[in-house]
């Protein structure tokens, strides 16, 4: 058998089996749509899924937060069993909850667990913006739930990721629940004298917002996230009065003290583990 050549380069396409190009090489690009900027994928997820031209910030799965924040493999995944049932027999919420769990991959809209940041341990949960734009039905606000708890028990602090449309109305009530009992176990955790550091991505809104996302001791958020209870639209028919421009972003809410600071994905992981460090029990003496 003659092995001459058999590790040789190709020479032509056919020879290469007519494979097509990857990614790179054909420039698969995505459009930016805060700047129109045409960004190769590539490129784009090598910058944290950041528009290199203007800083827009494209929305994240928790899966992809986990890869830039945890110190490889600390990850552990809590209450990963718990799934959503329609209980009110809501018209076509099975199906919306079968596309959810295609398009996120996730059984549902929070994952939560723990790990190390730069070696600082702590609890953390993720809302997903493509499971019903982490819409807070029952189980998204039992594992959060669960999650305090888990914290509060064995003296962690909590740092939590949200985005969200608000409360999901297919459970009705039950949803609007979950808002309580919430805000009942993250204060049990507070007077424990745990940290909760809260980071808004873009959009926290509704529900979560009138809840756990604005409970941290310190809260961040993304560059240019939107951040409200109701829609500006609803608001200006409600208050009759035109509201300013942008007063529901990020840049807005810092500027009239509703939030701490703004950083950039970039500067996320060793920001939150200064804060860890800094709020870490017993480091004052
Ligand atoms: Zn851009």
């Amino acid at each position: 058998m003659n092995l001459m050549g058999l590790f040789r380069s190709p020479q032509n396409e056919l020879e290469k089996g007519g494979r097509k190009q990857d990614r790179e090489e054909t420039g698969i690009n995505n459009t930016c749509p805060h700047c129109g900027a045409l960004l190769p994928l590539s490129e784009q997820l090598e910058n944290l899924n950041v528009c290199t031209a203007c800083g827009y910030h494209f929305r994240m799965s928790p899966r992809e937060r986990i890869a830039y924040l945890a110190d490889e493999d600390t990850f552990e995944e809590l209450f990963g069993e718990l799934k959503s049932r329609d209980v009110l027999g809501f018209p076509g919420y099975d199906q919306k909850l079968r596309n959810a769990k295609l398009a996120s991959r996730e059984k549902e809209g929070v994952v939560c667990g723990t790990a190390e940041i730069c070696s600082e341990k702590c609890a953390l949960f993720f809302m997903d913006p493509n499971f019903m734009i982490g819409s807070m039905g029952t189980v998204v606000g039992e594992k959060i739930t669960r999650l305090f708890e888990y914290a509060l028990e064995h003296s962690l602090p909590v740092v939590g990721f949200t985005v969200s449309g608000g409360a999901r109305m297919q459970e009705g009530i039950l949803s609007l629940m979950q808002m309580a009992k919430t805000s009942g176990a993250l204060r049990k955790h507070s007077d424990a004298g745990n940290f909760y550091l809260t980071v808004l991505t873009d959009p926290t809104t509704g529900g979560v917002t009138a809840s756990f996302a604005m409970d941290g001791d310190v809260i961040m958020s993304e560059p240019g996230a939107t951040i409200g209870f109701a829609g500006a639209r609803v608001i200006e028919q409600t208050i009759r009065k035109k509201l300013p421009q942008g007063f529901q972003k990020a840049e807005f809410l810092l500027e009239h003290g509703f939030i701490d600071l703004i950083v950039p994905r970039s500067e996320q992981k060793e920001t939150i583990a200064k804060l860890l460090k800094l709020h870490k029990r017993g480091s004052v003496q």
